[in-house]
């Protein structure tokens, strides 16, 4: 199964409020003299950021740490970030009018729980290449896991789908924008527009690729793995879960009300599910790690190889 259904209040989503105001109200410190072109820089590239928001759940896609990361290598990094993560709340609560108290707030302290605990494992650092690089690695994998409870919280469901949906994002940032970031002690302007604006290329070619997967690629890839693996699939109603597998029976059944990109990862995602019961069983939880790593590898080839093995009459 791709999604488990757990009954959790949303009153667990108050508890990142309430740590984020205990720890910043011990860490931040106040410079001397602001320092307002950063201020403005911050704001200016909140509201940019905002304009690229619908092409994916701002919680899933920190690149809020391309920006942050090299605040936190300069002074009075827990300050600044309100410059930049306040005007970005207010933008999201004009443009959608969430709820202030279980959306808005719990992902604002999100993002300062992640600033903070990186801003104080780098002090503690020798602030060298390798340490800024473990820092930057710290904040994404902080703000990852806290994402994750943040929507398990919320829908009482887990779901793998964040991971597919920005796992070539994710390896660009950890790639290429990271090294590059980390050879900088210090705010530069054009380091994190550079970083920023080729951060932005890449999530817009890729969100553009899966936009154009469509119904026949979803078919032919039923018919392409149905044939070739001896596999039968269904498509049907499944409520709230997106596919189930019974390897015994070599079945597999996907809710048709996903859209099509949503429906390729969890065939992709079942199908492996059914590869991987033929040999030895691993644990459960670890089972799905794997899953879901390969469901991400085998989708993102599909879908940049989408008019290489899907044509108009047929897979070749
Ligand atoms: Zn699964």
């Amino acid at each position: 199964m791709n999604k488990t259904k757990f009954l959790g209040p949303k009153v667990y989503l108050l508890i990142f409020p309430a740590i984020a105001l205990v720890i910043v109200s011990q860490c931040i410190t106040f410079p001397a003299k602001f320092n307002w072109l950063l201020v403005i820089f911050l704001i200016s590239i909140a509201i940019i950021e905002r304009i690229y928001m619908h092409l994916f759940n701002k919680l899933w896609l920190p690149y809020f740490i391309i920006v942050i990361g090299l605040i936190i290598f300069a002074k009075h990094s827990i300050l600044y970030s309100f410059f930049y993560l306040v005007p970005d709340a207010v933008i999201i609560w004009l443009k959608r009018k969430v709820s202030i108290w279980y959306d808005l707030l719990p992902s604002l302290s999100i993002s300062l729980i992640t600033i903070v605990v990186g801003n104080s494992f780098y002090n503690w650092t020798s602030h060298s290449y390798i340490s800024r690089l473990e820092t930057l690695l710290l904040l994404f994998v902080i703000n990852w896991v806290l994402a994750y409870f943040f929507s398990f919280f919320e829908s009482g469901k887990l779901t793998t789908s964040p991971v597919v949906s920005t796992f070539i994002p994710s390896w660009f940032e950890i790639g290429v924008i990271f090294p590059y970031l980390a050879v900088f002690n210090y705010f530069s302007y054009p380091v994190v527009m550079s970083a920023f604006l080729a951060y932005l290329i890449v999530v817009k070619v890729c969100h553009s690729r899966r936009m154009q997967v469509n119904e026949t690629h979803v078919r032919q890839l039923i018919s392409l793995i149905g044939t070739k693996l001896q596999l039968q699939i269904l498509l049907m109603d499944l409520g709230s879960i997106k596919g189930v597998y019974y390897p015994n029976k070599r079945l597999i059944v996907i809710d048709h009300k996903l859209d099509y990109p949503e429906q390729l990862d969890t065939l992709v995602h079942e199908w492996i599910h059914c590869e991987l019961r033929k040999y030895k069983k691993s644990p459960l939880f670890l089972e799905e790690i794997w899953v879901t790593i390969l469901e991400a590898v085998i989708s993102w080839y599909y879908v940049f190889n989408l008019k290489r093995i899907f044509t108009a009459g047929g897979y070749k």
